[in-house]
């Protein structure tokens, strides 16, 4: 396997990632971080982010296994759901009228077309726009966000999943989608574990 980084995000979804790291955890909280892992230099040019330098997966992984080794697997595993959930405010600012979320004919549809329409545009948008594969599957009124290639666990090792920010990301997007319901969501496979693809399910029914 090619470590020297061979898949990766736009810089833009880089930048999205680090601004919910930076809503949680303030600038000092990420620059403390910086200062744990060779992601130093990324996060001293942020947000001036010399251009040609992509966001890869190994600096994606890092992020999380950094978070990790800071406060302890129980409080980075936190952390990092919060800067999932705080990156989706900033990644539909971005991305959200390309793909049709914020349009008035897409927030009148009923919750379950929502979500059906909402998790392909989603879905999409990686698939075009990342090196990540994601593959929606529903059933039994479950939505499964498979991750084919998975750049939150890349090249690591883990006893349980650990793609905590995706989780935190899918939550905050269906609680904007359905205007303020909560639902289940949770990892239930994940390749650093040794499964074949991280796969989080999400229960179509809220729980409030
Ligand atoms: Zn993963």
């Amino acid at each position: 396997m090619n470590s020297g980084g061979t898949f990766f995000y736009p810089l833009k979804m880089g930048k999205i990632i680090l601004l919910g790291m930076q809503e949680v955890m303030g600038i000092a909280g990420v620059d403390a971080l910086g200062s744990l892992a060779p992601l130093e230099s990324f996060i001293q040019n942020y947000p001036e982010v010399n251009p040609t330098q992509a966001f890869s997966f190994e600096t994606m992984s890092l992020l999380q296994s950094t978070l990790e080794q800071a406060y302890g697997p129980r409080g980075g595993r936190g952390l990092a759901l919060r800067v999932g959930r705080a990156a989706f405010k900033y990644g539909l600012k971005e991305y959200g009228s390309m793909l049709g979320l914020t349009e008035m004919a897409f927030r009148l549809l009923p919750l379950p077309t929502k979500l059906h329409t909402g998790a392909k545009a989603f879905a999409d948008l990686f698939n075009k726009h990342t090196d990540q594969k994601v593959r929606i599957e529903e059933k039994d009124n479950k939505i499964f966000w498979h991750i084919d290639r998975c750049p939150l666990c890349w090249e690591r090792k883990a006893e349980e999943p650990i793609c905590h920010l995706a989780v935190g990301l899918l939550q905050e997007s269906l609680y904007w989608v359905s205007g303020g319901k909560v639902f289940n969501v949770e990892e239930i496979a994940c390749i650093a574990h040794g499964d074949g693809v991280c796969t989080i399910v999400i229960d179509q029914i809220p729980l409030s």
